[in-house]
């Protein structure tokens, strides 16, 4: 589901400190800013397992389940258009 209003994410250096990758952080968070919960426990493969997937997991891509979650809600676009090239087109109103 799209989150209504606006997303703040706070960027702390805990995760760090304790050794998992800050991209991996990043695009978490933003996966949440995206709608996307939490899916704990989970394996690496998923991005939204977070932390679940260990300091060594350092994939900071979505799977395809969770694209599909984001296409599904931001996929038409504004215009009820989709880009040719295959990347997914994020929009804000
Ligand atoms: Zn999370």
């Amino acid at each position: 589901m799209r989150p209504s209003g606006r997303v703040t994410a706070w960027m702390g250096r805990a995760g760090t400190a304790e050794g998992y990758d800050a991209v991996r952080i990043a695009a978490h968070g933003l996966g949440h800013s995206l709608g996307l919960p939490d899916a704990k426990p989970g394996p690496c493969s998923s991005l939204m397992s977070g932390s679940a997937g260990g300091v060594n997991c350092t994939d900071p891509y979505p799977d395809a389940s969770e694209r599909s979650r984001v296409e599904a809600d931001y996929g038409a676009g504004p215009t009820g258009g989709r880009p040719s090239d295959g990347q997914l087109l994020v929009d804000r109103a």
